[in-house]
């Protein structure tokens, strides 16, 4: 039986509710190709339980892990990644290289949400960030391809909503996995006739409408 927070997508691809703030608001990726498993975002620190169930949950151990592949550092996509990485042996994150300071050291990341949410808030929504270790962080670069197990899967530098954001191109199903780039969509804004409504992820503080059209 399928817990409910994970959902099939067919071609080895997961989604994975991460129970951030409300069901079905919040989404990280497992992806799985002849034994290999990448994580693309992780959701909070919150959300490490159901990430490693659903490794469970396809048969696979958390040494088979190869790559954490934040699509951006805001938190409610890579707050748990450090976290995460201290149960995966074999994994390595790859991260925009705007974005990778702050895996090795997240307290710039933490102070700037505290600064925001007050320390009740913080504790409540992310908890403490972990930091992962220099020698297990990559830096990504526009137009790299790496492989998980030989599927490949294209990295592309997409400013806009953050300019340490990057998106990943999954050749094998066909779907870019656009963590804030594309937009947001709100299930309860669906319309009778099944329209989809959808609007530009304008967070602050890096917002660049140019850039996110482009
Ligand atoms: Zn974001």
């Amino acid at each position: 039986m399928v817990p409910d927070y994970i959902v099939p997508l067919g071609g080895g691809i997961y989604a994975i509710d991460t129970g951030f703030q409300r069901p079905r608001f919040d989404a990280a990726y497992l992806l799985v190709e002849n034994g290999r498993a990448a994580f693309i975002d992780t959701g909070t620190n919150h959300a490490v339980p159901r990430l490693l169930a659903a490794l469970d949950f396809v048969d696979l151990t958390p040494a088979a892990v190869d790559w954490v592949i934040p699509t951006h550092v805001h938190l409610d996509h890579a707050g748990g990644v450090g976290l995460l990485m201290q149960s995966l042996p074999q994994a390595t994150v790859l991260v925009h290289p705007r974005g990778l300071r702050h895996m090795v050291d997240p307290t710039a990341l933490f102070e700037g949400a505290l600064a925001v949410y007050g320390m009740e808030e913080m504790q409540r929504s992310y908890g403490q960030l972990q930091p992962v270790a220099a020698e297990r962080v990559q830096a990504s670069h526009d137009g790299q391809t790496i492989e998980l197990a030989g599927r490949p899967l294209l990295l592309i530098d997409t400013p806009g909503h953050a300019r340490h954001h990057h998106c990943i191109w999954d050749a094998q199903s066909r779907g870019w996995f656009t963590g804030d780039t594309f937009g947001l969509s709100y299930r309860e804004f669906d319309t009778a006739a099944g329209l989809e409504w959808l609007m530009p992820t304008s967070t602050p503080v890096q917002f660049d409408p140019q850039a996110l059209r482009a």
